[in-house]
Parts: structure tokens; sequence; C-alpha cells
């Protein structure tokens, strides 16, 4: 009831005007090639924002022949790394002054919580692009010993004009996790963002401009993934791709580059992760942390002020804490609640009172947890796998509902006795609903874990040294997090195995994503020396 209230009040109105709605193309803001505009909407009330300029496969074409010039006539490539990195500082820098307009664009885009977007994410785009600008002058090849007199040198060179296609969830940090990577290694970048949310990559597009980036470096097209996002994979033009989302569209633009020209691709892509519970855990913090992991993606077992502090705190440190309100809306969701038999029973009815307890709401509102999903389409998916839970005979606890009565609130869902072959265990559901199994042994709990077409991430809970280390190696995911979850540092590696995608994200390997390996050999005339 709290939940519904709260979400059923007048819509705030956001602090911030929309100043950029056209394509950036060259360091210009153009209209579309076809004139097109489409609507962004607020998924507090499904009101129109914006339209934005609708880029296509032309608009696309122009991108690219803008990124290819600045890449292969343009300064920025030619530069010092010095002054690359430069560029990327006094980005960072002007993200940390302009952060309260950026993150207001954010939430009222996103419908994520004002306290997220402005406590956590703003602040660590800034800290990634400083990251990724202290790479700039460190990337060096290598002199190799060959068998005969050869000198060899090993050249990293960037890879040319970069593809990167963003999904809705997290613009602007995979707007940071994609362009900071690409422009510290010397490429040009065409960025096609998602069409739920395309405002707040304008907007920083714009302050990395006035950071002194060349023009043509950087452009952004909005528009859609069957076209604009299409015409960019398979554009003979552009050299990699980068791309996060769905698994199934993972596929077609993996299928798209190598038609193609055979450009190399990384792939960010779904999860189904498992959070595993075992018997000697404190059932009070094991509840707190499964329902941040599944919720909002939250790290730490504290109570919840106190986690809001350390929030704040945490944007001054180097190793970043993750406090997420985030609606379930994350692809590394600890979506398979995996509960001992023998805390089972407590953990179910504590899960189900903590999900009651949940603040949903105007994501500006303060206190308020959980804001709106991010579209109409969003919002019935998600009913139709509750509904699916509910067939399918798992026990609802909680929720299973909209919140309120307009825009695309979902009351937190809590699903109990769920089984391994329902289609709520093994489908990203990608919204507030939580699935709680039973497990007996950590062998038992391992296999079941591992039955997945993904390998995202996994958590796990427990104090036994001896039972973290064999989960920590036998899980076959690219994180694992260890009495925590959604700890997320620039400089650690993130990405999946299996379904869940190809390469690493962020760290010294996003690095090698925007990198060509070339070997120069010369002859050595007098080998002695
Ligand atoms: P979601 O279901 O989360 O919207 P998608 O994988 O469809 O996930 O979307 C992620 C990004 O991929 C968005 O920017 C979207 O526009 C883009 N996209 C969707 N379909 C295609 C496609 N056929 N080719 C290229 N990009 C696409």
């Amino acid at each position: 009831a709290a939940a519904a209230a709260a979400a059923t009040e007048e819509p705030i109105q956001p602090p911030v005007d929309v100043k950029y709605t056209k394509l950036l193309i060259n360091g210009n803001f153009v209209d579309a090639a076809s004139g097109r505009t489409f609507a962004t909407v607020d998924p507090r009330t499904g009101d129109v924002i914006a339209h934005v300029a609708e880029g296509d496969a032309e608009d696309i074409n122009r991108a690219v022949a803008a990124a290819r010039r600045a890449f292969d006539e343009g300064p920025w490539p030619r530069m010092t790394a010095y002054e690359r990195c430069r560029v990327l500082l006094r980005f960072a820098d002007l993200i940390e002054q302009h952060a309260e307009e950026i993150a207001a664009l954010e939430t009222w885009d996103g419908g994520k919580t004002l306290e997220q977007t402005r406590g956590m994410e703003v602040p660590m785009v800034a800290r990634y692009m400083r990251y990724y600008a202290g790479w700039a002058d460190k990337i060096h090849g290598l002199v190799v010993p060959a068998d005969g007199p050869h000198h060899v040198q090993v050249l990293h060179e960037p890879i040319g004009v970069a593809g990167q296609i963003i999904p809705w969830n997290f613009p602007l940090l995979m707007f940071a996790w994609k362009v900071g990577p690409a422009l510290a290694c010397g490429n040009a970048v065409v960025l096609k963002t998602a069409e739920q949310t395309p405002l707040s990559a304008l907007f920083v597009a714009s302050l990395l401009h006035e950071a002194g980036l060349p023009e043509g470096v950087l452009n952004v097209v909005s528009g859609f993934g069957p076209t604009a996002g299409a015409a960019l994979c398979s554009h003979m033009g552009v050299d990699k791709l980068a791309f996060t989302g769905s698994t199934g569209t993972g596929k077609i633009v993996l299928e798209l580059a190598a038609r193609s020209n055979l450009k190399p691709v990384t792939l960010e892509l779904g999860g189904k992760s498992p959070f595993i519970v075992m018997d000697d855990a404190d059932v009070d913090q094991a509840v707190e942390l499964a329902h941040r992991a599944l919720f909002f993606n939250q790290v730490c077992r504290y109570v919840h002020d106190v986690l809001r502090a350390i929030a704040l705190l945490a944007t001054s440190f180097d190793s970043f804490l993750w406090f997420v309100l985030e609606q379930g809306q994350c692809c590394c969701a600890g979506s398979r609640t995996f509960v001992h038999e023998r805390v089972y029973d407590e953990f179910v009815e504590k899960s189900k009172a903590r999900a009651l307890n949940r603040v949903v709401g105007d994501p500006f509102r303060r206190g308020v947890e959980q804001g709106p999903q991010i579209d109409g389409e969003q919002f019935k998916k998600i009913l139709r796998y509750v509904q699916s839970g509910v067939d399918s005979g798992a026990t609802l606890v909680a929720g299973g509902d909209r919140a309120g009565s307009r825009g695309f609130y979902i009351q937190p869902t809590v699903f109990a006795d769920v089984k391994d072959e329902m289609k709520i265990a093994q489908e990203e559901i990608f919204g507030p609903v939580q699935t709680i199994l039973k497990f007996s042994t950590v062998e038992e709990v391992v296999r079941r874990a591992n039955d997945s077409p993904y390998g995202l991430a996994a958590g796990v809970f427990t104090q036994r040294l001896d039972a973290a280390n064999t989960m920590a190696r036998a899980l076959r995911v690219g994180t694992v997090w260890v009495n925590t979850y959604d700890v997320f540092d620039a400089a650690v590696p993130f990405g999946g195995y299996k379904m869940s995608g190809v390469g690493r994200e962020k760290g010294v390997y996003s690095l090698r994503n925007y990198l060509q390996t070339k070997a120069v050999v010369t002859p050595i005339k007098d080998a002695a020396w």
C-alpha cells in the first residue's frame, strides 16, 4: 500500500531543460537527413519529454564519414598521448561541474532515482574518464627477442573508427565504459544511443567538445536499432563494434559484422545471475544483500541510512562502491536467489517483509528506492513474467502488480518455491521480481547455478572460506562477488562467460578492444651487438 501511494503522487517537475535533441555529427548538432524525429518519454507518466532527431542509415553514413576523416586525417590520433589525456581530464571536470543538470536529465529520461544518478552514476562517469585518461599516455608496445638477427617491435595502434551501441538501463555509464577506452587509445567513435534514453549522451558529448575534443572524433546518433543500429553494424567504414544489450540483439550485431567487413565485436549481454546464500549466513544480512542484488543492485549489509551515507562518501574513494536504486533493470542482477534449506523459510519471510517495505515512487523524490520501469513495453513484459510465475506454480509472496495507476511502476515482487525449469528462473526478467530457490549442498547449487546459457556474474554469501573458494572457482561467470554484490570499479574487468558476452570492458582489458597489434621486423647487421 505504501508503494502504491508513493507512485500516485504528483510528479515533480524536473529541474532541467532539454538543450540537445539533434544528432551530433562532425562536431555540430544537426537534424536527421530524413527530417524525422521520435518522442522520448517520461517513464513516470508516459508523457513526452522531447522530440529527438531520428537518425537512420543515411545519418550513420554521415557520422562514419566524419569519424573516418577525424581518424584518417584529423589531429586526434596524431596528437601526443598526453594531450589526449588532458582532454579526457577536462571532460571529467566538466561532468562534475554540470553534475546536477546531467543527473536530472538521466533521471527524467530513464526513471532511475536522482539519488542514484546524482550520488553515484555521474561521479562514476567522471571517475571512469579519469581512469581512462590515465591510460592514454601509458599504452606502449614491446620489443621481443626473435630467433635470428632481427629487431622486432610490437606496436599498439588505435584500431580506427569504433561503432558503439548502448542500452537504456545505464545510458551514462555505458557511454563512459565505451567512449572512455576508445578515445584514450586514439580512436574515433560513432555512438548509437538507445531510443528510450537519448538525452544524457548528447549533453555530455557537448561537454567533451568543450573540453577540447576535435570535431568528428565522437559522433552521437540517436535512433532505433533495426535502422541506425543495424546500419552501424554493417558499415564497411567501421573498424570495430562494441555492443551492450540483449543476447538476441547481440547475435544480430555479430552476424551483421561478419556479413560486412568482419570487424571485431565485443558484446556485453544478458544474465540470470545466481545469488547463493549458504546455511551459515546471517539471514538478516543475506536478505538485505540479496534484495539489493536483485532490486537495485546494491552493495553492503548495513542498514539503509548508513548505506546512503557511505554512498556519498564513496564518491571520493578510488575504489568505488556501487549503490544502485535500479528497479531490477540490470544485466547482472542477482536474479536467481538460491537459499540453503536450513535458512530458507526464515529467508523467504524476511525477503517478503523487505520487499513490502521498499519505497516505490517518483525518482526525483528523496527517500524513494525504486522508480518506474523504462517504458510500457518492459512494464508489460515484466507483468507477463509475473503471470507466468503464478501459472507455473511458484508461490507469490509479495507484489505481483503495477504500483499506482499511471506511469510504469511495478510493485517489488517476490516468488518463493521457484523451480529451475520455470521460465521465471531461466529467462532474464529485467524487473523487480525476485525468485527464491531452495538447495541443500554446495555441489548441487554449483551445478544448478551453472545450468544456464548465461554466465555474467554470481554472488556467494558465506563465512566459510572453503565454500567461498570452491564456488568462486567452479562458477562459470565473469564476476563472482563474495559477501558483497555489484561492486564496480574502473580498474576491474567486467563481462560474461557463455551467452552473456564476448570480451571484457573496464580495466586494462578494455584497452585491448580498441588497439591493433603490429609487428615490425628489421634485420640487425651486426648480430654480435
Ligand atoms: P533492450 O531489449 O534492452 O532494448 P536491445 O538489445 O534491443 O535491448 O537494445 C540495446 C541497443 O541495441 C539499443 O541501442 C537498440 O537500439 C540497439 N538495437 C536493437 N536492435 C538492433 C539491431 N537489429 N541492430 C543493431 N542495434 C540494435
